[in-house]
C-alpha cells in the first residue's frame, strides 16, 4: 500500500491500492534505501574538513554496502543488501553550503521525515519523492542524465556560485542506489510549487506549440498540469508591476542562456498559479495538507533564494519586505480578470537533451505540422523561444500595482488562506 500526493499540492491525496515499482524495486524498498544511504553518507561527510573544491571532487565516487544484517559501518535494515554511491559528495557539500542547507538539516529533511510520493509524473516513468518540510524533490534519473549532470556539475555551479538568484534547478545530491544487478540512479533538487500552497493551475511550459495541450488522462487528475496551448486557452497572460516584470526577465534570460551555453534544450518552466481571490470566495480554508504537511513553510526558512520571489533578480529588498508578508515565497500577479494571484516558478528537467536523438522522428514530424514550432531545436532557437514565449503570452506588465497580501502600506489588505490549514 503506497500513499501518494498528486504533484505534491493541495489537490489530490491518492492511495493507489498497488504499490509502484521502479526497475523492480517497490517504492518503499527505493525509499528506505534512499534514507539509509543518505544518511550514511552525509554523517560520513562530517568527518571531512571543509575545504575549497578542487577539480578531482567532482569526479569521486564514495560507495559504501549496506547488508541487510548491517555491518561495522552501517546499520542492520529490511530491505535486499544494497551499494549506495555518492557522486561528487564534497563539491555537492560545497553546492548545498551555498544555498544555506547545513548538514543536520539536509539530513533531517531526507532521513528522519517520510518521504512523500508524488502521484503523477512525468512521460519519463521517473519516480519523485518529496521531502515532508517542502523543501527537497528526489527524482530517479537515468544513466545517461547521470553522466550529463556529473559532466554540467563543474561549470553549471560556476554559473550559480555568481549568480544564487536563479530560476535552474539546483542540484543537491547525486546518488546511486546498486541491489541486485540494478542501478537506480537519483537526483536531490530544489522543490518548486509548495505543497502548503493550493495550486488552482499548474503548467509545464516549453514555448512550442506542437504537441503541446495535457493529454485527455492528465486533464482526468484531480491536479492536472497543462501545457502550453491549454495555457492559451485559459488564461492572458499573468500581469506583473514593471518592476517585477522586469526581475522575473531578467532572471529567465540569464537562465536561458547559461543553458544555451551548455547546449541544453527541451526544458520547461514549471508554474504554479494561486488564486488567491477565488480561495477567498469559496470561503477560504482548504483542509490540511497531504502527506503530514502542517500547511506553513517553516517559519526559519533554511534554505537560501529557494522561493520564487527570492530566486528572482533585483536588490531582493522589495522580495525580503514581501516575503515576511505571507507570499509563502509566491510573486504577486494579478489575471487578466484582475484577481490576486500568487506565482510559484522554475525551470525543470535540464538533463534530457540526450533524448534528442530519440525525438528524431517526432521532430521531423514537428517541422511539417508547423515549421519552426518544434520543441526540439537549436539551443540557441529554443531559448529564444521560450523567452519570447513567457515574456509576451506568459508574463505581461501592468501599470497598476499588485505588492502582494502585505500589512498595511499600498498593497492589499487580505491574509492569504494557505490551502492546508
Ligand atoms: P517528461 O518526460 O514528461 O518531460 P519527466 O519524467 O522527465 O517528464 P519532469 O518533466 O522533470 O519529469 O517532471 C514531471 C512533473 O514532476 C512536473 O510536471 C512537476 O509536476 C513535477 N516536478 C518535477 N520537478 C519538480 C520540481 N523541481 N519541483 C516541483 N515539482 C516538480
Amino acid at each position: 500500500m503506497s500513499t501518494t500526493v498528486e504533484n505534491g499540492m493541495g489537490g489530490g491525496f491518492s492511495n493507489t491500492g498497488r504499490e509502484k515499482t521502479y526497475k523492480k524495486t517497490t517504492s518503499s524498498a527505493l525509499k528506505g534505501a534512499i534514507q539509509l544511504g543518505i544518511g550514511y553518507t552525509v554523517g560520513n561527510l562530517t568527518s571531512k574538513p571543509d575545504r575549497d573544491v578542487l577539480m578531482q571532487d567532482f569526479y569521486v565516487v564514495e560507495s559504501v554496502f549496506l547488508p541487510s544484517e548491517g555491518s561495522n559501518l552501517t546499520p542492520a535494515h529490511h530491505y535486499p543488501d544494497f551499494r549506495f554511491k555518492t557522486y561528487a559528495p564534497l563539491a555537492f557539500r560545497y553546492f548545498r553550503d551555498l544555498f544555506g542547507i547545513k548538514p543536520d538539516d539536509y539530513l533531517y529533511s531526507l532521513v528522519n521525515e517520510p518521504l512523500i510520493e508524488l502521484s503523477n509524473p512525468g512521460a519519463s516513468g521517473s519516480l519523485f519523492y518529496l521531502t515532508s518540510d517542502d523543501e527537497f524533490i528526489i527524482k530517479t534519473v537515468q544513466h545517461k542524465e547521470a553522466k550529463f549532470l556529473q559532466r554540467l556539475l563543474p561549470g553549471y555551479y560556476m554559473n550559480l556560485n555568481q549568480n544564487p538568484r536563479t530560476l535552474l534547478p539546483k542540484f543537491y545530491g547525486l546518488y546511486c542506489i546498486q541491489s541486485g544487478g540494478i542501478n537506480i540512479r537519483l537526483v536531490v533538487m530544489n522543490n518548486v510549487l509548495p505543497r502548503s500552497v493550493h495550486m488552482n493551475y499548474m503548467y509545464d511550459l516549453k514555448g512550442s506549440t506542437y504537441k503541446r495541450r495535457a493529454s485527455r488522462k492528465e486533464r482526468e487528475k484531480a491536479s492536472p498540469t497543462y501545457k502550453d496551448l491549454d495555457f492559451q486557452d485559459m488564461l492572458e497572460g499573468l500581469y506583473f508591476d514593471a518592476e517585477t516584470y522586469n526581475n522575473l526577465m531578467k532572471t529567465l534570460q540569464r537562465d536561458c542562456r547559461v543553458l544555451e551555453s551548455f547546449k541544453i534544450m527541451d526544458y520547461s518552466l514549471l508554474l504554479g498559479v494561486h488564486v488567491l481571490d477565488q480561495q477567498h470566495r469559496e470561503g477560504g480554508e482548504a483542509g490540511p495538507a497531504p502527506g503530514g504537511g502542517d500547511g506553513k513553510r517553516p517559519v526559519v526558512q533554511r534554505v537560501l533564494y529557494s522561493t520564487a520571489l527570492e530566486s528572482i533578480q533585483g536588490d531582493g529588498k522589495a522580495a525580503e519586505a514581501l516575503t515576511t508578508d505571507h507570499t509563502m515565497g509566491g510573486i504577486p500577479a494579478k489575471s487578466h480578470k484582475d484577481e490576486k494571484l500568487l506565482i510559484f516558478l522554475g525551470i525543470i528537467d535540464i538533463l534530457q537533451s540526450y533524448r534528442l536523438i530519440k525525438k528524431l522522428e517526432h521532430s521531423w514530424k514537428a517541422l511539417v505540422y508547423d515549421g519552426d514550432s518544434v520543441s526540439v531545436h537549436r539551443p540557441g532557437f529554443y531559448a529564444d523561444r521560450f523567452m519570447k514565449f513567457m515574456s509576451t503570452r506568459v508574463f505581461r506588465k501592468t501599470q497598476s500595482k499588485w505588492a502582494g497580501p502585505s500589512r498595511g502600506g499600498g498593497g492589499l489588505d487580505l491574509d492569504l488562506d494557505l490551502a492546508p490549514g
